[in-house]
Order: structure tokens, then sequence, then C-alpha cells
């Protein structure tokens, strides 16, 4: 059955005539509250939440149909017929959506960096789509800005540790912003960014401001050739975009290798800074990396902050991955520096376990956000504490009062527990992997995320010894790509897959790693092993394949 089926065979619910009165009163019907509604419709949202139920109930965490068949399930590019009842649209979304999205609860679900939240969160993000307030401005959020406003806080004190004091004084004040809320990571560091590019070109005589006059005038009235990001080659892209689009070109992102754990090698880091000024280039930003969205590794936060100072750069933190290491009593010292830095971005969506769309920008400075103050004649207000003033984008749901909650209900006691957790179960794995003799385990998790690969009989010793040429290395790649695309369609559990090209044992070679990510609170101790063991099967069917026959297992 196609969804064509299913909604042409529930038109009757649908009033498709022409009379222009009663498609008025179809659509007004849509509009009145649903505890109002008689009959069948009344059931939309009961029939919403048994398919979700569903959904986290399933066995398999993916049905494995393909992207053109789901596209045919859908009816083609277009759908025909017009507008269908909500009895049709349910119907659609229990027999279509439900069982073809993937089930990021699944205890085996190990692949993403997002995790289902916990089930108030559902009844919370669906009270902030009902209010629809827009944190553009105060006369359409009332509440709401405050409550951002006291969360930034909350998370400002999480990382900077201003006094009591401060944040009092700085809540009462309008002219500044501890921070920026965002949909997520990626805007938060082009909004960290974009601070960053308007610190470095102050006013000067026939130079006002870059925002007025743009990269090439300011270049010209600072006197310098170019300007670049300089950071680890394990930034994230959304770095490489926010540099296309504040005119530095991706190109000039200036990525710095790494050390054999992972994090940025600081003398090569000091060697790219001198580089940087000997070619005229002013550094906007030095950025740290803290957790890898690749492997979770954490960059020397303190010594780019020592040298950020030494330069006068602005050191801006992309903790998208790694803020939540702040509430591990065991890894806090990994972010050691952070409250030296400049901005820092915490994504609420990964290891807080929000629904998606919750990033922050934090500022160390609150007037460092006074370069995007823009205003406009209807709105926004110069003496108003609008957020719209000081923030990226415009109308912005109320989705920091998800921020809230976490902070006030989980608390920081309960993220605590749960990070700690989801550490202690990635340095489990690792231990299983290490007493494996069909898996290596690439390199100690310093975080929540480990890297690993399967290694068939036929190569174990090779990879003990340390002889891994290219020929071994491509089987090795080819194996693990071809073992994590059959676990994929399995859909009996989830890694994900990453190459990586900075292992100090394999120096220079491509390395293609099984990457299990662990932020899913309904993973369980039993489920490790069981995964690891998923794999060796599947690993048996691979091997079987007639590509892999020399490598044969057993
Ligand atoms: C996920 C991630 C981002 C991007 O965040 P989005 O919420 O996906 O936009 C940026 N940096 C790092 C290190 C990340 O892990």
């Amino acid at each position: 059955m196609t969804i064509e089926d299913i909604l042409l065979a529930s038109e009757g619910d649908a009033d498709h005539g022409s009379v222009p009165e009663s498609q008025l009163s179809r659509v007004l019907e849509l509009f009145r509250a649903v505890e109002d509604r008689p009959g069948s419709e009344g059931g939309f949202a009961a029939r919403l939440s048994r398919a979700a139920v569903r959904h986290g109930e399933r066995r398999r965490v993916r049905l494995d149909v393909p992207e053109d068949e789901l596209l045919t399930l859908l009816g083609g590019a277009l759908p025909r017929g017009s507008a269908v009842g909500l009895d049709a649209y349910a119907n659609m979304l229990a027999n279509i959506v439900e069982p073809h999205t993937v089930n990021i609860a699944h205890s085996k679900c190990l692949a993403h960096m997002n995790c289902s939240p916990p089930p108030f969160m559902h009844e919370l993000a669906h009270f902030v789509s009902r209010l629809n307030q827009n944190l553009v401005k105060v006369d359409a959020s009332g509440v709401l800005s405050v409550i951002e406003r006291q969360t930034l806080a909350m998370l400002h004190r999480l990382v900077f540790g201003c006094s009591a004091s401060y944040y009092q004084d700085h809540l009462a004040r309008k002219e500044t912003a501890l921070g920026i809320v965002a949909s997520g990571g990626t805007l938060a560091n082009l909004a960290g960014l974009w601070c960053a590019r308007a610190a470095c070109f102050a006013s000067r005589t026939e130079f006002d401001d870059i925002e007025k006059q743009g990269l090439t005038a300011a270049l010209r009235a600072h006197g310098w050739d170019g300007a670049v990001i300089v950071g680890s080659e394990l930034m994230h892209y959304s770095i490489h975009k926010a540099a296309a689009l504040l005119g530095l070109g991706s190109a000039g992102v200036v990525s710095v290798p790494v050390d054999a754990c992972q994090r940025v090698d600081i003398d090569a880091l000091e060697q790219a800074v001198e580089r940087c000024a000997r070619r005229r280039l002013r550094i906007v930003a030095l950025v740290g990396v803290a957790g890898t969205t690749d492997c979770g590794s954490v960059d020397p936060l303190h010594s780019l902050a020592r040298i950020s100072r030494r330069e006068h750069i602005h050191f801006h933190v992309d903790a998208a991955a790694g803020a939540a290491l702040l509430f591990s009593e065991r890894r806090r010292d990994l972010l050691t520096g952070l409250a030296e830095a400049d901005s820092v971005t915490l994504d609420c969506h990964k290891q807080l376990l929000l629904p998606i769309g919750t990033g922050v920008l934090l500022l160390k400075n609150g007037r460092s956000a006074q370069v995007l103050e823009q205003s406009a004649p209807y709105m926004l207000h110069t003496e108003s504490s609008d957020l719209g003033k000081l923030s990226l984008e415009g109308s912005r749901a109320g989705s920091t009062l998800l921020v809230h909650a976490a902070m006030r209900i989980v608390g920081p006691a309960g993220f605590t527990a749960l990070v700690e957790r989801h550490l202690e179960m990635a340095s489990r794995f690792a231990t299983l992997l290490e007493a494996s003799d069909d898996f290596e385990l690439l390199h100690a998790p310093q975080t929540n995320i480990v890297l690993y690969r399967y290694v068939p009989p036929a190569l174990r010793e090779t990879v003990d010894r340390g002889m891994v040429d290219l020929a071994a290395s491509r089987a090795l790649n080819d194996i693990n790509e071809a073992l994590q695309q059959f676990e994929y369609r399995s859909g009996r559990s989830q890694v994900s897959r990453t190459t990586v090209t900075c292992l100090a044992k394999y120096r220079d070679m491509r390395v293609v790693a099984l990457r299990a990510v662990f932020n899913n609170p309904h993973t369980t101790v039993d489920d490790l092993q069981e995964v690891l063991d998923e794999q060796r099967q599947l690993a048996c069917q691979v091997a079987a394949h007639t590509s892999f026959r020399e490598y044969a297992v057993g």
C-alpha cells in the first residue's frame, strides 16, 4: 500500500468541494481546539502518540528499505490529489513514517551523537509549540525571554563560574548578552566566529565598522593581506562553513595536525601562528575543540588559551560535543582552560539529551554580541531586552525552555550521573575490544566515543606486529566498510563509521574505523557484548563474500 492508496482510500474525510465557503469552514475547523472537536479527529493526538510509543519499542533500529522505494511509498515527487483529512494523514504517519524512521532510542543504536530525550521533554516540546512564542522580542514571548536570559546565566556560570552578583547585575541590564541561543552547534559556531571577526577590526580613521564596510576594507585599514581561522585538523566542518560565510573562504581555515591522542599539536600550532604573521594574515580566532566529532578527543585548551592571550587572538572553543564533561567528576579536568575562552559553543541536543534544535553560544564578555545589533523601526527597541537584537537568527521558538527544564529537573547532579555512566560504558566497551581476538581498539577513548575495527584472523598477526602494509590496510578498510554497511542494513544494531588519517600507529595511512558513541541511556552493559557478537557474525557474512575470501574467518 502506498501513501496514495491510504490517502485516497480515506478521501471521504476531506471535503474537496471547490466552493470557497466550505473550504473555509473545513480549514477553520482545523483551528478549533482538539478538545472541542467531536469525533475521530480528536484521536489524532492519541494515534500519533501510539505510533511514537510503537516506534520506541521496535526490535530493529531501522528497516532496510531503499530510498527510492520510500519515495514510491510516498507517492513520488509530487503526491496526487488535494487536501486530505487528519485521519488519512495519521494513517500515513502510522504506516509510512513511523516504521521507516530510525529508532535512535534502541539500546543497540550507538551511531549518533543525539539521542532519544526523556519523555517529559516531548510534552514540553509540545507545550512550546502550542504557545508558539517568538523569542525575537519580548512583546511576542513575555516571560520566556526572561527564562532564556536566566538559562544563559546558568550555563555561563557552569562554564565561566562568575559570581552570583555578576549574574544578578547582568540580568538587570539590557545591552549585553551572556550568549546567543541558536538551533545548533553550526549556528553557534558561526555566531562565535562572527563576534571574533568584529573584535579583530576596531574602527580607525577612514574605517568604521566591518559589518558596514566589509572584510576587504577592514583588511586594508588594518594592513593585513588576509584573515584566517586556526585550529586542529579535526575541527568540525561547521567551522569551514562559518569561514566561508564570513568572507575568509573555507580555504581560510588553517588546519593544524593532531598528536597521537588526536589533540591539536601545540608545537605545530605555534608554527602555524608564526607562518600567519609572516604572511600578514590576521588570525580572527584560534579554535579549540572540546570533544571532536570523530573520536571525542579534547584539545589542550589551557595551552590554546595561553597562546590566544599572548597573541591577542579571540579564543573560541567548540564544545558542541564535549561541554557535558563539565558535569563529570572524573574528566572535568580535560576542560581546564575552557573558562579562559572568549566564546564557547554548546549543543544541548548532544550529551544533554535534549530534542534537536538546542544550540547555545556563550560569550565571556557580555558586550561581544553588540556587533550583531540591528534594529528595525517596528521592533527591537534599543532600550528593550529583546533578544533578537543580539542574536544571529530572527524568529526563534522558545526551545530554551527545554534547556531550562533539563537544568532544573535532571539537574547538575543528574547530569553528572548520566555523563559518568556514558563514560563508563565507553571505557567498558574499550576493555572488551582490547580483550578480544578479532577487534582492534584504535585508541583509548578520552571521552564517550570509541574508534575500533574488526580484524580477521588472517590479518591478526600482521596487525599485532604493526606490519600493516598498504595492501593489508586496504583489505582492513574494505572489510570494515562492508561490515558497517551490513550492520546498518541488518537493523539489529548500529554504529557509525569514520576515516582517520592521524593515528600514530598508522601514520599517513587512511584507516576506516567503526565509531561507537555512548550517549544512549537505554544502552546496558549486556548490549556492549551483544553488539560485538552481532558484528562478529556479520563479519562472517562479509568474509563469505567473494571479494574477501582470502581473509575468511576461522
Ligand atoms: C555536532 C557538532 C557541531 C555541529 O552542531 P549541529 O548541532 O549539528 O549544528 C559542531 N561542532 C562539533 C564538535 C560537533 O560535534
